[in-house]
């Protein structure tokens, strides 16, 4: 057995002010070192210790990833995907390919790249071989994707903390189907919605309890929720359900469409009460015992939005909140600026709302720096992420913490890494949508939502395919 793997990944946000170029992409070639592993990293480390348990031959091309932004520039997509392809057409015969990427990313010139890579893979391997990928479940399922590969997989937690299961669920898939014991057929439903599903909570903690109960049952070989991402204006985008089974196509296709519905019923209850920043600072006297942890929501690095959005840290100044820290905000400018100054320095400072029109209003704060760091880092789930070059601020009674490398908050060691005790704070607010939880749960006293109503229909789509819940609150009436 020859197996063949690659990766290129990530998250396209097309209505974000800064394209994804060759910079913004962490690549290896052969596969990733095993010290300090990503996220993007760990389905490759998997797969390879899976296949030398089973004594096969494995190879592992590129893996490239980067953090959402901007679509990717065109001729990195397709330098990236031509020097896959490279491999692959060197490296055949193979008896079985997997691909790590994230079913969200839009290049410029291509709307659904991994259907694209996922074609392109097909035409050099042949029908007979088996092609797995393993998503993020906030992608975009197409119906080129499910033509083009044998077995589609993702994640099924937001957060994101069972990406390495998910690849031995997706190797031992492709496996079967490799050795000829399982035919496997793809069936995908779609919702006709978009949404955000946060699975550690109810109701979708107990959806996704019940899709895990029928996997490995009645043929059902997998079943993923595919969240989607909204903030792409792609025709793909939307929520929908993929079941696969061993060759029932008729039987999978009932069951994407009987949990679909099953999902569609719980539309508007799946994420927290989200609040404005007023009405979050007026709950944090209720609130005993530190810290009460609020996410800012609407500027989540994570989901492709730039991260120097103002809004929520203008409003703490204006409330005059003490005791908080922010983080975190990304300023690279700013930055440089409080590291040649130094801790201890005090100086008036231009700081976020940079971008553009999604940034906010740049704020002008008297500012002391109390601290700066050559590189911050924060492990989560095993992982971790550099922010780079960083520095904290004090401006009234926040302390704010400003990177130069765009990333959402994971971990508490973005405070600890620049000296905030984040146990001490009574408010820590950070920049994320619900992958913070992860870390930040076993410390909060409380944790809140904040974000602007209508995060979703406010969104300026025209190429999306409608009718679509939220954005047509009708659809579900005129439904057979
Ligand atoms: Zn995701």
């Amino acid at each position: 057995m020859r197996l063949f793997t690659a990766g290129v990944a990530t998250e396209s946000n097309t209505f974000a002010p800064m394209p994804t170029g060759l910079d913004d992409y962490t690549a290896f070639r052969g596969w990733p070192p095993g010290e300090k592993p990503t996220s993007f990293a760990t389905p490759f480390l998997v797969w390879r210790r899976m296949a030398a348990e089973r004594g096969w031959e494995a190879f592992c091309s590129l893996g490239a990833s980067a953090p959402p932004a901007g679509p990717t520039v065109r001729r990195v997509y397709e330098g990236f995907r031509d020097e896959i392809l490279a491999d692959l057409r060197r490296a055949m015969p193979v008896d079985a390919v997997l691909l790590n990427l994230h079913g969200a990313m839009v290049a410029d010139g291509y709307d659904d790249c991994e259907g694209d890579i996922l074609a392109a893979v097909r035409q050099i391997v042949g029908p007979a071989v088996p092609i797995g990928t393993e998503l993020d479940p906030h992608c975009h399922v197409t119906e080129l994707m499910v033509e083009q590969a044998t077995a589609i997989v993702l994640y099924k937690e937001f957060p994101h903390t069972d990406f390495a299961e998910r690849a031995a669920d997706l190797l031992t898939l492709i496996a079967d189907a490799a050795g000829g014991r399982t035919r496997p057929r793809m069936s995908l439903w779609d919702c006709r919605m978009i949404g955000s599903y946060f699975t550690t909570l109810e109701p979708m903690k107990g959806f996704v309890d019940h899709v895990k109960s029928l996997e490995g049952k009645a043929g059902v070989l997998s079943i993923s929720p595919v969240h989607g991402f909204p903030y792409a204006d792609v025709p793909g985008n939307g929520t929908k359900m993929l079941v696969i089974t061993d060759d029932r196509p008729a039987e999978g296709a009932e069951l994407a469409r009987e949990l679909g519905s099953r999902w569609i019923a719980l539309r508007g209850r799946t994420h927290p009460e989200m609040l404005s920043v007023t009405e979050a600072v007026a709950r944090l006297r209720d609130i005993p015992g530190r810290p009460v942890v609020v996410a800012d929501v609407a500027d989540n690095p994570g989901g492709g939005f730039p991260g120097d959005n103002t809004e929520v840290l203008r409003g703490l100044l204006d409330l005059g909140v003490q005791d908080a820290a922010f983080a975190i905000l990304w300023d690279p400018i700013a930055v440089s600026i409080a590291r040649a100054a130094g801790p201890g320095a005090r100086l008036t400072m231009r700081v976020g709302g940079k971008m553009g029109v999604l940034s906010g209003q740049p704020l002008d704060l008297d500012v002391t720096v109390t601290a700066v760091t050559d590189d911050l880092y924060q492990r989560h789930w095993g992982v971790g992420s550099s922010l780079g070059p960083a520095a904290a601020l004090r401006a009234g009674g926040v302390d704010v913490v400003i990177v130069s490398r765009r990333h959402q908050v994971f971990s508490p060691d973005v405070f600890r890494g620049v000296g905030i005790d984040p146990l001490a704070r009574k408010l820590l607010v950070v920049k994320s949508t619900n992958h913070f939880r992860a870390e930040f749960e076993k410390m909060a006293a409380a944790i809140l939502y904040v974000a602007p109503p209508n995060v979703f229909t406010n969104v300026p789509f025209k190429r999306i395919l409608r009718p679509k819940w939220p954005l047509d609150p009708d659809v579900f009436d005129a439904r057979p």
